[in-house]
C-alpha cells in the first residue's frame, strides 16, 4: 500500500493509492493520527478504503511530505554505510572518526518537512557547505519498548525517503550535529509511505541520488552496518519509541563532502533522491 498526504483545494488529506492509481481519502486528519491509531482499527480502515473507489486524481493535488509535521525529532543513524563512513572520516577526521564499533545515533529537528517538489532552503547566510544525504526512513506503527531483534519488524509500519540535508560547516564546527542537521526545511520527505509488506525484511532496494542529473549516490538499502532489527532492538531498551517515530537509517557514499574537491549544493541545484519501490523525492535548493 502507498499512503500520501496531499493538498487538495486548500486542505491536507491523508490518502491511499488504489489499484487504479487514484487516491482514496482516508478518515484521518493527519498521517500522525493514522500512525498512532489502534493497529487493528487502522488495518480495518485501510482494507475498506481499498475496496472503495477513490474520488481524487493525482493531477488534482499537490503532494506534501507524507508526515509533514513529525510528532518528535527524527532519529538518525550516522555513518551507517561502510564507504560513506570512510569518505566522512577523510573529509574531517576529528569530526567523524569513531573508535567504538557502536551505532552513531543523533536527533534531527524536523518541525516541518518539505514534500516532493518543495524547495530546500539553503540558509546561505550561515551555511557555506550545504550537502544532501538520501536515506531509507523507517516509520513505526506502534509503541516499541524492549523489543527483541526477532520481533523488530512487527513495529514497522512502512518506509519513506528522507533527505538528511546537512550544513557541514555547522555540523563539524559544533561538537554535536544537531544545529547543522536541524535547520528549517532540512528534512525533505516523500513521496509516500510504502507499507512494509511490499518489501523484504530488511528492504534490499536500490538507493540513488542525482544532483542536476549527475549520479552521486548508488547503493542498496540492505548494506547498512547496523540494520533495522539492531536499531529498533537497541534503542527500545530503556527508550520508548512511540508510534509515528521516524528513523533515518543513514546515507551511502557519494555525498558532496566525499568528493575532492567537495561538491556542495548551491542555489538552483536540483536534488533527486530515489529508492526503487518507494519513488523519487526531488527538491530544488533556493
Ligand atoms: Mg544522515
Amino acid at each position: 500500500m502507498r499512503l500520501y498526504t496531499v493538498e487538495h483545494q486548500g486542505r491536507a488529506l491523508v490518502c491511499l493509492e488504489d489499484a487504479d492509481g487514484r487516491l482514496a481519502v482516508l478518515p484521518y486528519e493527519t498521517m500522525n493520527d493514522l500512525l498512532t491509531d489502534d493497529p487493528e482499527n487502522r488495518d480495518r480502515i485501510l482494507a475498506q478504503a481499498q475496496r472503495e473507489m477513490g474520488e481524487i486524481f493525482f493531477e488534482e493535488v499537490t503532494l506534501l511530505a507524507p508526515i509533514p509535521n513529525p510528532m518528535q525529532d527524527v532519529i538518525c543513524l550516522g555513518m551507517n554505510y561502510q564507504k560513506h563512513k570512510a569518505e566522512a572520516e577523510q573529509f574531517d577526521a576529528q569530526a567523524f572518526t569513531r573508535e567504538k564499533a557502536r551505532a552513531v545515533y543523533f536527533s534531527k529537528r524536523a518541525t516541518h518537512c518539505p514534500g516532493p517538489d518543495a524547495p530546500i532552503p539553503g540558509h546561505f547566510d550561515i551555511v557555506d557547505s550545504l550537502d544532501y544525504e538520501t536515506e531509507l526512513a523507517v516509520i513505526l506503527g506502534k509503541d516499541a519498548v524492549n523489543v527483541s531483534e526477532e520481533d523488530a519488524f512487527d513495529y514497522v509500519f512502512g518506509y519513506t525517503i528522507v533527505n538528511d540535508v546537512s550544513a557541514r560547516n555547522l555540523q563539524t564546527g559544533h561538537k554535536q550535529w544537531y544545529f547543522g542537521k536541524g535547520l528549517d526545511g532540512f528534512t525533505p520527505m516523500g513521496p509516500c509511505i510504502v507499507t512494509k509488506d511490499e518489501f523484504a525484511q530488511p528492504p534490499a532496494q536500490a538507493i540513488r541520488t542525482w544532483v542536476n542529473g549527475e549520479l552521486r549516490q548508488d547503493a542498496v538499502t540492505d548494506e547498512l552496518i547496523f540494520g533495522i532489527r539492531h536499531i529498533i532492538h537497541e534503542l527500545s531498551q530503556g527508550m520508548t519509541l512511540r508510534a509515528g517515530t521516524v528513523i533515518a537509517t543513514g546515507t551511502p557514499a557519494g555525498v558532496g563532502m566525499g568528493f575532492d574537491p567537495p561538491k556542495f549544493l548551491k542555489k538552483g541545484d536540483v536534488v533527486t533522491c530515489q529508492i526503487v519501490g518507494i519513488g523519487t523525492l526531488e527538491n530544488t535548493v533556493e
